[in-house]
């Protein structure tokens, strides 16, 4: 079967493709369809942009989509960025530039009170099926970057239980833990489940 990745995110292509090498399906993405209409991702929730970018990728390709859409949401700042994760330092923001906006705007708060989690939420839409799944990993904000993998806000995100942050691990390691790893080791149980993917 063919499968339409809803990004043209080379880091999170990479990862989804990492997880999936083992089912019998052909990966596509967006950079498949050239004349595919930009989605905006104007929802309010992560479950709105995940389904809106699965609903619009789906109708113009008329072929089964898997959608993501991830926020990172820090206690200290009521859950922000949350679902404006990729333009929290505004609409064309780099990486760099918003983890740079998240380590100022938290340059106050002290060690203990730097919690963040990941958050995933993971839509599959076929002619008759719509299937969502969802991860989630807790960490903790640095106050200065660590590591050169992963993208976005890898380098500030501690994870406690291998005492690293996500740029200091490798690509099978970040997907075994992640936010993103989990809701598509969750999705591709359920699509096994139901016969629309096989393992090879
Ligand atoms: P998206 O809307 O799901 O593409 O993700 C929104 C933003 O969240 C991205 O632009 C990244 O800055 C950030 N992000 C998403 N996934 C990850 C991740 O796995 N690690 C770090 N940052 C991420």
């Amino acid at each position: 079967m063919k499968l339409v990745l809803a990004t043209h995110n080379k880091d999170k292509i990479s990862e989804l493709q990492g997880v999936l090498k083992n089912e019998q399906v052909s990966i596509l993405t967006c950079d498949d369809f050239p004349e595919l209409p930009e989605v905006f991702e104007d929802g309010e929730t992560l479950e709105e942009n995940a389904l809106k970018k699965a609903r619009e990728i789906h109708q113009y390709t008329q072929l089964p989509v898997l959608a993501d859409d991830t926020g990172l949401e820090v206690r200290a700042l009521g859950g922000a960025p949350g679902v404006k994760s990729s333009r929290y330092a505004g609409d064309h923001a780099s990486y760099a530039d918003n983890v740079t906006k998240l380590l100022k705007e938290m340059s106050q708060i002290p060690k203990e009170q730097r919690e963040a989690r990941f958050r995933t939420v993971m839509v599959y839409l076929d002619d008759r099926h719509q299937i969502t799944t969802e991860g989630e990993v807790q960490g903790y904000i640095l106050e200065e970057i660590r590591g050169r993998g992963g993208f976005g806000y890898d380098p500030v995100f501690y994870y406690p239980p291998l005492r690293k942050t996500f740029s200091e691990l490798s690509l099978p390691e970040k997907n075994s833990v992640s936010h993103r790893g989990q809701a598509l080791l969750k999705m591709i149980k359920t699509l096994r489940e139901k016969h629309i993917l096989t393992e090879v």
